[in-house]
């Protein structure tokens, strides 16, 4: 609870001082968050359903088994583990290719209410996130399966000895994409990180600095004023007398006093300031001389 009350705090914080790119990173991390919370609550939900106490028999399993070969066209089994695996067909979702994933049950863990130990998702032609690449699909994590409300029709079928129904329901929820629980968003999966504030910035938004090599968003990169090259914001300093975004080789040094300036501030290596200072000496030379012949002149009275 602490961590949602500091995270609630930290949002409002960057939405009050308009800090666009702390607020999305946030955003992503107060998500995942959520994530652990849904599936935590899914697993304590389970736990409260009574617990199903007849072991099927050896027909029935290998009934099952023969299920599962009519259901998937096959599966592996690894004595050494004791892990029963099938494979999905490959699954698009939203036009996004995410390849076929392996489903592998460990058979000694079946009683185990926590879903980390029973099975895992391994993506056989990984194709992740760009925003994380434990995220293979939209509802895996780290080969986890965000369940999502089959989570407890998946944990009654493991506990009742239906592997079958086990492996057709995660299967369903695999080809399913729910907009509302994904761990990466699909419109959001392709597109490259931004290195200052971490949101997935599409092709159309993503900029590559030349000076430190990086991708950024439209909003943590800018250009330079005179050479228009595309650079980070952190990489471009602004001229303190146009106030102009300018990158390093287009800013020069006053000759006079080594103040940074661009060139069209600066004249003839002078910034500004130092041109005005010279013209204020160059007034006062002219009139201490003119004063100084007024003083010598003869004066002709009348
Ligand atoms: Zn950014
Ligand atoms: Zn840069
Ligand atoms: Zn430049
Ligand atoms: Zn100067
Ligand atoms: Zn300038």
């Amino acid at each position: 609870m602490d961590q949602f009350r500091s995270a609630a705090r930290k949002l409002e914080i960057c939405e009050d001082k308009g800090l666009h790119g702390a607020e999305r990173k946030m955003r992503i991390q107060t998500h995942f968050l959520v994530r652990d919370l849904y599936h935590s609550l899914g697993q304590l939900s389970a736990r409260l359903e009574p617990k199903i106490s007849s072991f099927p028999t050896l027909r029935d399993l290998l009934a099952e088994l023969t299920q599962i070969h009519d259901e998937f066209g096959g599966y592996g089994f690894d004595p050494k583990e004791k892990s029963l695996a099938v494979m999905t067909e490959s699954i698009e979702l939203d036009g996004i290719y995410l390849g076929p994933f392996e489903i592998r049950l460990f058979l000694s863990e079946i009683h185990k209410l926590d879903s980390r130990y029973t099975y895992r998702i391994i993506a056989l032609e990984s194709n992740p996130s760009a925003a994380n690449e434990l995220v293979t699909h939209p509802h895996v994590n780290d080969e986890r399966l965000c369940e999502g409300d089959a989570s407890v029709s998946i944990r009654t079928a493991l506990q009742s000895g239906r592997i079958c129904d086990f492996f057709l329901m995660v299967r369903s929820v695999l080809e399913v994409y729910n907009p509302d629980s994904p761990f990466v968003r699909l419109d959001e999966w392709e597109g490259r990180p931004c290195h200052e504030c971490g949101c997935i910035a599409s092709d159309d938004n993503c900029y590559f600095c030349e000076a430190c090599e990086h991708d950024y968003c439209g909003d943590c990169s800018s250009y330079c004023r005179g050479c228009e090259t595309s650079l980070c914001c952190s990489c471009l300093s602004s001229c303190p007398y146009c106030d102009e975004f300018h990158c390093e080789t287009c800013l020069g040094i006053c000759l006079e006093c080594g103040e940074c300036g661009c060139a069209s501030c600066l004249e003839e290596g002078l910034c500004p300031t130092c041109i005005s200072e010279r013209e204020n000496q160059d007034e006062e030379e002219t009139k201490e001389q003119v004063e100084q012949a007024e003083e010598t002149a003869p004066t002709n009275v009348g």
